[in-house]
């Protein structure tokens, strides 16, 4: 696996984050999240000397996707999206439905979509190399509201234990910067994470 370009994008009013993850060295790259301002994301890209080739959904709350469609057909890219979300979609654009463990090769990387479910049906983390793109699934240090409409804290709880039996050099990038760094790795989550302990069943004994 080649050494991983990621650029972190702090965006919006709610301290979200969108992504830009690609192969060190490679002319594109995926974005992640692409919510609130198409022409930073791209602007983003630019400066990078990067061009976006693929955009990936953690999950389809408007607070990660907003600009979705307007980034789409500006620069033509197809869309990620689970396949339980994937109906709440704009027509008009290029959906590829995900699943499962399915891979996807872009920007000179292999993504394993993760099925993380619980704060949405079709929740998913992005794993690549040695990182995790988690979404609302796992943040530093907290998780994602379950009392939602299509929330369900029993999958979530099921997510968080996945999560949590990654390898502890996997670096943690969340969907949004609710804690105390703007990322972690899955060993010091084990550590400071409640929700990683309280995922974890001798915890819960
Ligand atoms: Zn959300």
């Amino acid at each position: 696996m080649p050494n991983l370009f990621i650029k972190q994008i702090p965006i919006g009013p709610m301290m979200n984050y969108a992504y830009l993850v690609g192969a060190e060295g490679h002319d594109s790259v995926v974005a992640i999240d692409t919510a609130w301002s198409a022409d930073q994301i791209i602007g983003e890209a630019k400066k990078s000397g990067k061009r976006i080739s693929a955009v990936l959904l953690t999950h389809t709350h408007f607070d990660h996707c907003n600009v979705v469609e307007e980034l789409a057909r500006k620069i033509s890219v197809p869309v990620y999206v689970h396949e339980a979300e994937a109906s709440t979609m704009p027509k008009d654009i290029d959906i590829r439905r995900t699943k499962k463990d399915l891979t996807i090769e872009e920007a000179g990387v292999t993504i394993r979509c993760m099925h993380t479910p619980g704060h949405t049906p079709g929740s998913q983390s992005f794993l690549v190399d040695s990182a995790v793109f988690t979404g609302d699934a796992l943040f530093v240090d907290g998780c994602g509201r379950v009392d939602l409409p299509g929330s369900d804290p029993k999958d979530m709880m099921t997510s968080l234990s996945v999560l949590r039996s990654l390898p502890d050099n996997i670096v943690v990038y969340p969907g949004h910067n609710y804690g105390p760094t703007p990322m972690s790795t899955i060993g010091e989550q084990k550590k400071t994470n409640p929700y990683l302990y309280a995922s974890n069943e001798e915890s819960l004994m």
